[in-house]
């Protein structure tokens, strides 16, 4: 990149998503055009289309160095989501910080599962109250609130960080009226009893740390990923916290590994619950255990 001519949505683009593949060296996991529309949409304040349909618009020059830096922070594995400071999650945006997990497409089957199962049982206008363990950027008890209007929330976490992100997420979405945050570990101070219990917990062993993809072990909290007991620490003491706090008539839904349903399962049915039953995500990859006193 460089000269005059450069400075167009055009150009900006072709350079950004070729340095992109470039570095991504064929993974089909990696979108450097994608990547780069985004990338290139918040350098210069444009939508994400624009670059396509209107390539010869003049971007400042200020605007495309942002862009380039941008563009080398991605190429030195930064995730895109990290750059920009926030994440799409459930139709809205969220912001992050170094304390937040960046949120999961796969999560937000688990806020489709509750809205399912509460419109199936007449619940959606209903006065319900619901907890988020380990809230982290605040993306599932945030979009439960924004599609449950009379719901409240407590939503907990052990970084004061996350949970200060919570309550922006909260407020950009106009729900931080019926969502209250709570430091603690899993949650002992939550008002029970609670009609819907939600978590997407730490789940991953020391011993998987050395799997994980580099862009999740580099730039993902360590306190939002690894859970002692091989993995299993967490959804342990959710499920207590459940046993204890859950409403008659409530129900939990806890996300785990893709290879944790079995053993998730026992946990559940050690600790009495007669509902215990395994929520597939959109990979069909046995990913939630939905759980409560009652059947259904
Ligand atoms: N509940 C948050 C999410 O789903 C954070 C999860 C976590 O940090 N383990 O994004």
């Amino acid at each position: 990149m460089g000269g005059n001519d450069d400075l167009t949505l055009g150009a900006l683009f072709k350079a950004g998503s070729r340095q992109l593949a470039e570095a991504a060296k064929g993974d089909p996991l990696k979108s450097p055009h994608l990547d780069a529309r985004m990338l290139l949409a918040r350098a210069t304040s444009t939508d994400d289309h624009r670059a396509l349909i209107d390539p010869l618009h003049r971007v400042a020059s200020a605007d495309a160095d942002v862009f380039k830096d941008m563009i080398a922070r991605r190429v030195s594995g930064e995730p895109v989501a990290r750059i920009l400071g926030e994440r799409e999650f459930f139709g809205l945006m969220f912001e992050l910080n170094e304390a937040t997990l960046v949120p999961r497409p796969e999560t937000e089957t688990l806020v489709a599962k509750v809205l399912q199962e509460l419109g199936e049982r007449g619940l959606l206008e209903a006065n319900l109250t619901i907890a988020d363990i380990g809230t982290g950027s605040g993306a599932i008890a945030v979009a439960l609130l924004t599609e449950l209007p009379a719901a409240r929330a407590v939503a907990t976490d052990l970084s004061y960080e996350a949970l200060q992100m919570a309550r922006i997420n909260a407020a950009r979405h106009n729900v931080l009226d019926r969502l209250l945050t709570v430091r603690t570990d899993t949650g002992d101070a939550v008002a029970a009893p609670l009609d819907v219990i939600v978590a997407n917990p730490p789940y991953i062993s020391d011993a998987e740390r050395k799997d994980l993809p580099l862009e999740v072990r580099n730039y993902d909290p360590a306190l939002a990923l690894f859970s002692p007991d091989q993995g299993f620490g967490h959804i342990r003491r959710v499920v207590d916290f459940s046993q204890k706090t859950i409403a008659p008539d409530g129900f939990a839904i806890v996300e785990h590994g893709y290879s944790q349903s079995e053993r998730v399962g026992q946990i559940v049915k050690k600790a009495g619950f007669k509902r215990n039953e395994c929520v597939l995500d959109m990979a069909k990859v046995p990913r939630f255990r939905c759980f409560g006193k009652k059947v259904t």
